[in-house]
């Protein structure tokens, strides 16, 4: 840290300027090496999180299977709530037309014309019609219920074998998504070691671009163009880009310009402090 302290202390004397400025030259080449290895880290951490977020190809097909048998239980459950609801129905009329029946046939003993008993009768023949109904209606849906709670609860304790094999990919997923988190989380605690030696300027200034360049801050200069937009340096840029006395941003994406040949031997003066 002792090669920013410069930059406070009033130092007038020419020498003294003379140095700082080769510091600071120094420092910005430092900090586009730490910066190029932050990418790389930063880079690391995006394919970890997009791991994470896309479960294999049996785990993504072991989670619709269990959607799928979900829908349809509920399905099933819906159609057993239906019948209960009619079931109350038909039970209710069942009851009703006993009752009439039985006041019909006490009618029938106290008839006194032939008119009045055919009367009667043809009520009676009604009602009972009426009840023989309702209680064939009662038999179909408590049968189908028994049917339906039964494949209910076979669907509920389907095929032990099977599942204890989707138990198994469904554990090495979690486990593996567990690993990914550990990764995440140790280059993230590398990154930050990397962050506290870079300028404050440049560190804000990477992370900025960071996140509004969808986590690609550095672009390297390859054959005189920004490998990621592809806009050519003018040759006075790619001048500047060259000598690292100061931070160089691409004309058209804006991100962070380097050559990685003028870096190379930097990181391991600057590396694990
Ligand atoms: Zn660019």
């Amino acid at each position: 840290m002792a090669r920013r302290k410069g930059s406070t202390a009033a130092v007038s004397n020419w020498f003294f300027r003379t140095l700082q400025q080769g510091v600071a030259v120094n420092n910005v080449r430092q900090d586009l090496a730490i910066l190029v290895r932050l990418q790389e880290l930063y880079d690391r951490i995006a394919v970890a999180i997009r791991e994470r977020q896309s479960p294999p190809i049996e785990v993504q097909a072991l989670q619709q299977a269990n959607l799928d048998r979900q829908v349809e239980l509920e399905k099933i459950e819906e159609q057993v709530q239906e019948h209960e609801t009619e079931l109350r129905e038909v039970r209710k009329k069942e009851e009703e037309w006993k009752l009439e029946l039985e006041h019909f046939q006490r009618q029938k003993g106290m008839v006194t014309n032939e008119r009045e008993f055919t009367a009667v009768i043809s009520e009676i023949d009604y009602a009972a019609k009426a009840l023989e109904e309702a209680s064939k209606r009662r038999r179909e849906l408590e049968d189908a219920n028994r049917d339906l709670a039964a494949e209910l609860e076979e669907r509920r304790s389907a095929r032990p074998e099977e599942e204890a094999a989707h138990k198994q990919v469904v554990q090495a997923w979690e486990k593996r998504k567990k690993e990914i988190m550990a990764q995440v989380h140790t280059l993230v605690t590398e990154a930050k070691a990397l962050e506290a030696d870079v300028a404050p300027k440049n560190r804000a200034r990477f992370l900025r671009l960071l996140a509004s360049k969808k986590g690609t801050a550095m672009a390297a200069v390859m054959d005189g163009s920004c490998s990621l937009c592809h806009f050519a340096l003018r040759p006075h840029l790619q001048q500047r880009v060259r000598r690292c006395e100061e931070i160089i941003a691409c004309e058209t994406c804006h991100r962070i310009l380097f050559m990685q040949e003028t870096l190379d031997g930097v990181n391991e003066t600057t590396g694990s402090v």
